[in-house]
């Protein structure tokens, strides 16, 4: 729609995460929600590139035949080969769903810069897999091939059909909750609980002193990715209040039900892909983490517990502590303004 000339300014009130006035979405100043534009001040300070991490170490240990046993090794591969193709599947719903949709400016900063964020999480695991000369047709093809990381992805991408159709339009009620359950699937359940098995292992390798470069490549994407759930909470949590007729009681368990589904979808992954436990990390230790962060990610878009188990690995809360997702960034953000320290 063509801008009409006037001398009447944009009112920031009428700002809205989704079904905002066309000619705002081009216009940051004045901002409305300001969550958007810390999120992007965070990831610019946070910057890193894959080739910044020195990976001769893993290398050697990988060529070594006295460092890693074969389930270490197949360990490794598989949620290697989760993680190549799911940074693509999250960069494709935010520039193909997320932006054309997403009428605040600010936040479209912020996509944009998440995208970039995905971009360069797909470049670490391919970096990953170069350094180690591994077979890219057998990692890059896992989500096709091994059925628990099939099962994921095929349960996300059902939630990028309709959406990603270039008819589709919000505005209306259904097209409106389609959309936001699109958000919420893609942040609490990709975002927020996908990665989750795949984190514990890559940090299991660390504790052990083994594929530390690989794992500091994690540490940095989970760091990032631990904003990119922040900002999806901000973002669920804004259109609540904006169109508070969205969130009705049908709704509401309709996430109950589906974040109950990830969770059993990734907690099926952990328990066939190690059957008999990793670094100490047994299956019904996996499946109560799970359990334990499904619950962390339903409370904060103000939905109630459903598990309330304990966390059966605390020493994942010193790695990637969940309870400090909110202010860790505050009280550190200044050490992470280098780009190239990694300083939990
Ligand atoms: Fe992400």
């Amino acid at each position: 729609m063509p801008i009409q000339k006037t001398t009447s300014r944009i009112d920031i009130n009428q700002r809205r995460i989704i079904n905002g006035a066309d000619a705002d979405v081009i216009q940051l100043y004045p901002m409305r929600h300001t969550f958007a534009w810390d999120a992007y001040n965070i990831g610019n300070a946070n910057h890193w590139l894959p080739t910044e991490i020195i990976m001769q170490n893993d290398i050697e240990q990988w060529r070594s035949a006295n460092v890693l046993s074969d389930e270490e090794r197949c360990a490794f591969k598989t949620v290697l080969g989760f993680f190549t193709t799911a940074d693509s599947i999250a960069a494709n719903n935010i520039v193909i769903a997320l932006y054309r949709h997403i009428t605040s400016p600010e936040c479209r900063m912020y996509l944009l810069r998440q995208g970039y964020e995905e971009a360069i999480h797909t470049h670490a695991y391919q970096y990953i897999v170069e350094s180690l000369s591994l077979d890219e047709g057998e990692i890059f093809n896992m989500y096709r091939e091994v059925e628990s990381i099939y099962d994921k992805a095929s349960f996300i991408l059902t939630f990028n059909e309709g959406i990603f159709h270039p008819g589709f339009k919000t505005g209306t009620f259904e097209a409106d909750q389609k959309f936001l359950e699109n958000i919420v699937v893609f942040s609490l359940i990709m975002e927020g609980i996908f990665f989750y098995s795949s984190f514990a292992v890559m940090f299991g390798f660390q504790r052990q002193n083994k594929m530390v470069g690989s794992a500091e490549q994690i540490q940095y994407i989970m760091r990032d990715e631990s904003q990119h759930l922040n900002f999806g909470i901000n973002l669920i949590n804004t259109i609540k209040q904006e169109q508070p007729e969205l969130w009705t009681p049908e709704f509401q368990q309709r996430i109950i039900d589906l974040v109950r589904e990830g969770a059993t979808l990734e907690y099926t992954f952990a328990q066939s892909v190690f059957p008999r436990g990793i670094f100490g990390m047994n299956a019904e230790g996996f499946k109560q983490y799970i359990q334990h962060i499904a619950d962390r990610r339903l409370t904060r878009i103000g939905l109630p517990e459903q598990f309330a188990v304990a966390n059966p690995f605390p020493w994942m809360s010193e790695a990637v502590d969940l309870n400090k997702e909110k202010n860790f960034f505050e009280t550190r953000v200044t050490e992470y303004q280098t780009g190239g320290t990694l300083d939990w």
